[in-house]
């Protein structure tokens, strides 16, 4: 076997990890085998469970990939082995940097702080992936959630590689003056190991992180190792508009995940199979979260009729069978920080995971529904808002119990697609809609003075002019898209794309509920496809 192209590869260390890859495949191909789902753990570290998603999917679609390699390679034994080494070279994460580094308290205490950051995969770059702010964070946590960035964006066609960064604190526990000198410190690490930089790796909100630590992180870089470079605010996205932010970035997951649910709740298959009536109006949800994503998520099932019935946050559980308003709670936690206290429903000591309701949202931390609780979730969909909230163990239950799940990798994909829509308006320095807005606006008058002309050149004048007045649908649209139109618009069109694209495999694979294993062979296949054309070619 003529490996020799991968010394001239485009991927950095692709040679040595494809040779390593054959060399084990030749013992035992984990992906080969059919009984990887009795193997999972219940509570699987963290990569693991990644690896087992990632080796169901795998397993099915070399079958469907071998008339699609390249057709150099002949004998079906060469083609199974160019796809195998292929998805092999794309499971482990490429690099890992941990990071302590010192930071001086209010009081004149020095700590020293522990931070990581991961990129799974350069087949596409930049890297990206967001940045968590918990004291659970380890190597493990970013490792699994970097890759999870790679199928995702495969999954949403978002041209980047994965990569995900934890910091291990508790952002409670510091005051802003020590969180910025922490982030600011931590860009500075990240950016000298070319862990940062808009054409390397481009970080965005997660957990305890939002609009105010991007723009510390954006002003660190630009004025520091990105001085010189015009693209350098593309370094990382979820930026306050003032700083090169897009409209529809901060709800942007919690949007997608209702576009996703918006087109299950519109397949009659999928309804038929969970005994769901199609639409949001009679359904009711509890959300575990009530943080970005969480909120959003609320918002736009509550705006389309869907009743929120139950919030689990970390210190309460809320309760209301009439419906909790979003709005009301939002306003609340801004106010008082915590969501404890809220008057207008009932705090419970019940876990509100298994509690009657249709839809079940997951917007808190990873796994949270184990196999000690999967088998008494009375939810028919689960619409996972949080990274890895369902074990694999879980999960076989879920499906064996006619459960629906919308998984995180296509479900919360909705952040990720916005913040490349960021990155786009970055690099090109134009806000979507400027060059355009005037100019459709006055192409949408003529085109309706036009019409009236033609009317009235064909039926005469004589009953006086024919008025020709837009439908209030077109009124809305006649001045032209604004940046928030066009980026709403790009998210729905890209959440129901990815949603028809995962339903074909579902159905090609024959895989009923079991939409995980549909989203991660729709990456797998993309990603292929992505190094072949590379030219990952045995010659
Ligand atoms: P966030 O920090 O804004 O909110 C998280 C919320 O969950 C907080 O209110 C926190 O108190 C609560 N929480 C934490 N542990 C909990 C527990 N055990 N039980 C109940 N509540 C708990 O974070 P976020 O940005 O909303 O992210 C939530 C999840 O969504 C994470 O898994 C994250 O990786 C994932 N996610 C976020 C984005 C994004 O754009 N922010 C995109 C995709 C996925």
């Amino acid at each position: 076997m003529n490996l020799s192209f991968f010394r001239q590869s485009r991927f950095p260390g692709a040679f040595s990890t494809l040779q390593k890859a054959l060399r084990s495949f030749s013992t035992t191909p984990r992906f080969l085998r059919n009984d990887v789902d009795s193997e999972a753990p219940d509570n699987p570290d963290f990569f693991s469970m990644v690896e087992t998603y990632v080796d169901r999917a795998a397993h099915l679609v070399e079958e469907n990939l071998l008339d699609r390699v390249p057709i150099s390679i002949r004998s079906e034994a060469e083609k199974r082995e160019h796809i195998r080494g292929v998805l092999r070279v794309v499971r482990p994460v490429n690099h890992l940097l941990k990071i302590t580094f010192p930071v001086r308290r209010d009081d004149g205490s020095m700590e020293v702080i522990e931070a990581y950051r991961a990129q799974h995969s350069q087949h596409r770059r930049p890297c990206k992936g967001g940045i968590r702010f918990d004291e659970a964070v380890d190597a493990d946590e970013v490792t699994a959630l970097a890759s999870l960035m790679t199928y995702k964006c495969a999954i949403v066609d978002v041209p980047f590689g994965g990569a995900k960064a934890g910091v291990k604190i508790n952002p409670q526990n510091y005051s802003v003056g020590e969180l910025e000198r922490i982030t600011r410190r931590f860009a500075m690490e990240l950016a000298k190991k070319s862990f940062l930089g808009p054409g390397i790796d481009v970080p965005a909100p997660d957990m305890g992180t939002g609009e105010r630590e991007m723009s510390w992180i954006a002003d660190t870089y630009s004025m520091t190792i990105g001085h010189g470079d015009i693209n350098a605010h593309a370094c990382i996205t979820g930026k306050p508009i003032s700083q090169g932010g897009i409209h529809g970035r901060v709800s942007a997951t919690g949007r997608g995940l209702y576009h996703a649910l918006d087109y299950f709740l519109n397949d009659a298959y999928y309804l038929s199979r969970v005994e769901l009536t199609p639409g949001f109006k009679d359904k009711t949800f509890i959300v575990q979260g009530f943080g970005n994503v969480g909120l959003h998520v609320c918002r736009y099932l509550h705006r389309q009729g869907a009743r929120l019935i139950g919030i689990i946050e970390k210190d309460v559980s809320l309760w209301n069978p009439k419906g909790i308003h979003p709005r009301e709670v939002e306003e609340y936690k801004i106010e008082n920080k915590t969501i404890k206290g809220f008057p207008m429903a009932e705090e419970t000591t019940d876990d509100l995971l298994v509690a009657q309701c249709d839809i079940l949202v997951p917007a808190a931390g990873e796994k949270q529904i184990t196999s000690k609780n999967a088998g008494e979730i009375k939810a028919k969909i689960i619409l996972e808002g949080a990274n890895g909230p369902t074990t694999p163990a879980a999960d076989k239950i879920l499906i064996e119990r006619n459960r629906l799940v919308i998984p995180d990798i296509f479900a919360n994909a909705g952040g990720v697609t916005v913040s490349y829509f960021e990155w786009l308006k970055n690099i090109s320095h134009v806000s979507f809609g400027r060059l355009l807005f005037k100019y459709e606006k006055e192409s949408n008058y003529h085109l309706l003075e036009s019409v009236q002309q033609s009317l009235e050149a064909k039926f005469g004048r004589s009953g006086g002019p024919i008025p020709v007045s837009p439908s209030a649908e077109f009124q809305k649209r006649i001045a032209g898209a604004s940046e928030k139109d066009i980026v709403n618009s790009g998210l729905e069109y890209t959440m129901e794309r990815s949603s028809k694209f995962i339903i074909t495999r579902a159905h090609e694979y024959n895989l009923g509920l079991d939409m995980r294993t549909a989203a991660f062979c729709s990456a797998l296949e993309k990603i292929y496809i992505t190094y072949r054309d590379a030219g990952l070619t045995f010659s």
